[in-house]
């Protein structure tokens, strides 16, 4: 049997949610995760230091025993925030980055940024302190095609900050486009982006062809096959500026198979196994611990993790659960469309 063992993974970012659904899904992510940068985006909204240790103790809460799991906490840019109490907050290890949504771009991103410039001042100031910036990079203008809005933030917005503040360190999350991989790889050192796994598994036919599949919906939205194509190329290069935030963001399946249905792929429980299968059919299972263990963690300039976890490749297809049970409800797994073998095997 193929096996392969790596340090194990970090994942720089992940949504929990909070109470019922945040009970059920920690364990999912602390699993084969040593760290994550969670969001801010609740309702209302991590804002201040004080939001995020709140938070970060009902998160704790919810880890298994006996299980070693960091969540960095962010929080939430608004035009409001109080860039002094930013400061205080970084000093004191209550905050690891700060999350820019433009105003409406994905769930619960009511309170995000309408107007860049009257954000500048404390980007300036995160730059000086080298405070990390996340940014969900989409225009949210109604005259956008929704297929364009990421290529457009970047020539409208991205481009603005990068050229502005040079020093503020940048991860454009979750990319989804060609255009987003070379604009990350021609930017300086402080600009990088991770990756989902369900924007390297999948194209938009797998939301819209043979009826609307609602489980592959997600924000910003799968692209063209061409897009898929360099994100994976990218992935698999082991390039250091491109490493695994993985999005993974639950939702109720009543809330996802709706006539208005929420936007979020749930990946964290089959997330490692899925990778591998994506490098191992492109042959570069030996850039695998470069993307999920290495490269995030040189970004955010901390060490890699010491455990390692290792993957076997098994002689049939691995069988997924297709659903995490959250009291009566439920959330769906997300599955790829392609056959899996490998597995983590402790
Ligand atoms: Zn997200």
């Amino acid at each position: 049997m193929e096996k392969i063992e790596i340090i194990k993974p970090d994942d720089w970012h992940v949504h929990f949610r909070d109470n019922k659904i945040l009970e059920a899904v920690v364990p999912e992510t602390t699993r084969h995760f040593a760290r994550s940068i969670v969001m801010p985006n609740l309702i209302p909204p991590i804002i201040s230091g004080k939001d995020a240790v709140r938070y970060k103790k009902r998160i704790e809460k919810a880890i298994p025993k006996g299980k070693n799991f960091i969540p960095f906490m962010t929080v939430y840019l608004t035009e409001n925030t109080d860039k002094n109490e930013l400061k205080e907050s970084y000093k004191n290890g209550l905050v690891f980055a700060v999350k820019l949504y433009p105003a409406g771009a994905t769930t619960n991103s009511d309170s995000g940024v309408k107007d860049l410039r009257k954000v500048m001042p404390t980007l300036e100031t995160m730059a000086e302190l080298g405070i990390p910036l996340l940014i969900h990079g989409e225009v949210t203008d109604k005259e956008i095609d929704i297929f364009d809005r990421e290529k457009v933030f970047i020539e409208q917005k991205l481009d603005f900050i990068c050229k502005k503040i040079p020093d503020l360190k940048i991860t454009l999350e979750h990319i989804t486009t060609k255009d987003a991989t070379l604009y990350v790889n021609e930017g300086n050192n402080n600009l990088v982006a991770s990756i989902t796994p369900h924007h390297l598994a999948l194209n938009r036919n797998a939301i819209l062809v043979g009826g609307i599949k609602p489980h592959n919906y997600c924000l910003p939205i799968l692209k063209r096959e061409p897009h898929r194509i360099a994100l994976l190329d990218t992935a698999v290069s082991g390039n250091p500026k491109f490493f695994l935030g993985t999005d993974t963001a639950p939702h109720m399946t009543e809330d996802k198979e709706s006539a208005c249905g929420c936007a979020g792929v749930f990946n964290a429980t089959y997330c490692l196994s899925i990778l591998a299968q994506l490098f191992d059919n492109k042959n570069s299972l030996h850039n695998l611990e470069k993307f999920v263990s290495r490269n995030g963690a040189n970004h955010y300039n901390l060490k890699t993790n010491d455990e390692k976890i290792s993957l076997v490749k098994l002689n049939q297809e691995l069988s997924f659960k297709k659903y995490l049970e959250v009291g009566e409800k439920k959330i769906k797994i997300f599955k790829p469309d392609f056959p899996v073998y490998w597995m983590v095997s402790n």
